[in-house]
């Protein structure tokens, strides 16, 4: 039994209130936090209501602000915080957690709100401040970064003796009836996927032009669907901690509507991060975008369809080449059944509350930052599926890449 306390009250935050409410014999009090009090004061009527959970609190932070952070860690006294919020506050929220003496774990590697890069030596550089408080950091525990990183564990444990190439496979097939939205903060997802696309091979990273290679990927009970070849953050990770990938990419289906709006927004400056003057005010472009385009925590309610995310994989296994293929999907109408919001929160939401079970319960130990294939993946695995992101696996098909 163990408080828990949750940063952020976006999408994936009202997954994980959900998700840790359901289990309250391991998060037996949980603390809500985030910019606007009055999301985080609705989530937890919400999840009260649906998990009978007696315990779960409200209050207003700012995450940039290490001193508002720590007062109100040292008022809840949480075991750990779980990080919802956006990959801007990585930071801050990794200091107020060395400085209270609280363990931390996030689902987004940190990105400077100038620059649009994303990459994990800034969190990596807190390795020895948080062995020397004796605390734990897990970091990227969503689905991708997350499961994806936790199916390569797997593999590597118990499939293969040398993995070589590895390609992970995100395809979104939902439909929200909506000319354009992104599935989880606009902000962060377009400048994601505006970058260059970057893969690992032989020893080096390969860099693209945005969207350059593609071709159809066929995905379980989906079918055949255009996928793009872009960087993510776990390809960073998973080259390190398995120094045997010859190659390691990343796909992601993209529709042509979606491509299409994408290309106008940045063709007419909205996908842009530099301030301008705008009747006397400085805005950024893309932060009033994020302000006109559909909340992607309420795009839930008419979604249909469901997202299929794996890792296909080739290596040697007693001397004989296999292949391996693991993934999940996720149905956006069961998930908007059971937490109110659509697939992508939830796919997110799932893991990092699992993550944190893990850690809760003595089954992820250790100390200092660590990305989360470093982990025994047994044990988390043997709970996804029942906490509603069941697996599948095959060995020696045609992985088609
Ligand atoms: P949302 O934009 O829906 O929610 C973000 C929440 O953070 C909002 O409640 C927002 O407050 C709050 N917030 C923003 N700034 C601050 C601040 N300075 N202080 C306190 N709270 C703040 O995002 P999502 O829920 O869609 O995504 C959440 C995180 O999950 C992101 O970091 C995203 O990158 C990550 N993610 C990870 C995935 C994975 O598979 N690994 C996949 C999808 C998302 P307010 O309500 O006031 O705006």
């Amino acid at each position: 039994m163990a408080k828990v306390m949750i940063i952020g009250a976006g999408g994936v935050g009202r997954v994980v209130t959900y998700k840790c409410a359901q289990h309250p014999e391991v998060f037996s009090e949980i603390l809500l936090a985030s910019r606007t009090k009055t999301k985080c004061d609705f989530i937890a009527r919400e999840a009260m209501l649906a998990t009978g959970h007696k315990h779960i609190e409200t209050a207003a932070v700012d995450a940039e602000n290490v001193p508002q952070l720590v007062e109100l860690i040292k008022k809840f006294q949480p075991a750990m915080v779980i990080h919802v919020a956006l990959p801007y506050q990585d930071l801050t929220i990794m200091e107020a957690c060395l400085e209270t003496g609280v363990h931390y774990l996030d689902t987004a590697n940190y990105e400077p709100k100038d620059v649009a890069k994303f990459e994990y030596s800034w969190q990596w550089a807190y390795q020895e401040r948080f062995q020397e408080k004796g605390l734990l950091a897990v970091l990227g525990c969503g689905f991708d970064p997350g499961v994806t990183s936790i199916f390569t564990a797997r593999a590597a444990k118990h499939h293969f003796d040398e993995i070589h190439y590895l390609d992970i496979i995100d395809c979104n097939a939902g439909d929200h009836g909506k000319a354009f939205a992104t599935n989880f903060n606009p902000e962060i997802n377009i400048r994601e996927v505006t970058q260059k696309g970057k893969y690992w091979e032989n020893g080096q990273w390969v860099e693209t032009e945005p969207h350059e290679i593609s071709q159809m990927i066929n995905y379980p009970d989906i079918g055949p669907k255009k996928s793009y070849v872009i960087y993510h953050e776990e390809l960073e990770s998973l080259v390190k901690n398995f120094p045997t990938l010859k190659r390691a990419r990343f796909w992601m289906t993209f529709g042509d509507e979606y491509l299409t709006h994408l290309r106008v927004i940045q063709n007419i400056g909205m996908a842009s991060i530099e301030p301008i003057i705008y009747n006397g005010m400085e805005i950024i472009p893309l932060e009033f975008l994020k302000a006109v385009l559909p909340d992607p925590g309420e795009l839930g309610t008419n979604y249909t369809g469901q997202t299929s995310i794996g890792c296909r994989i080739r290596g040697i296994k007693d001397g004989q080449e296999k292949t391996y293929y693991i993934w999940n999907n996720c149905s956006h109408e069961a998930a908007f059944h059971e937490t109110g919001t659509q697939g992508v929160s939830y796919t997110t939401g799932v893991p990092a509350m699992t993550g944190a079970m893990m850690m809760l319960t003595g089954q992820w130990t250790g100390v200092g930052v660590k990305n989360v294939e470093e982990f025994n993946p047994d044990p988390f695995l043997a709970k996804l599926g029942e906490h509603g992101l069941p697996w599948h696996e095959v060995s020696n098909i045609d992985l088609e890449l």
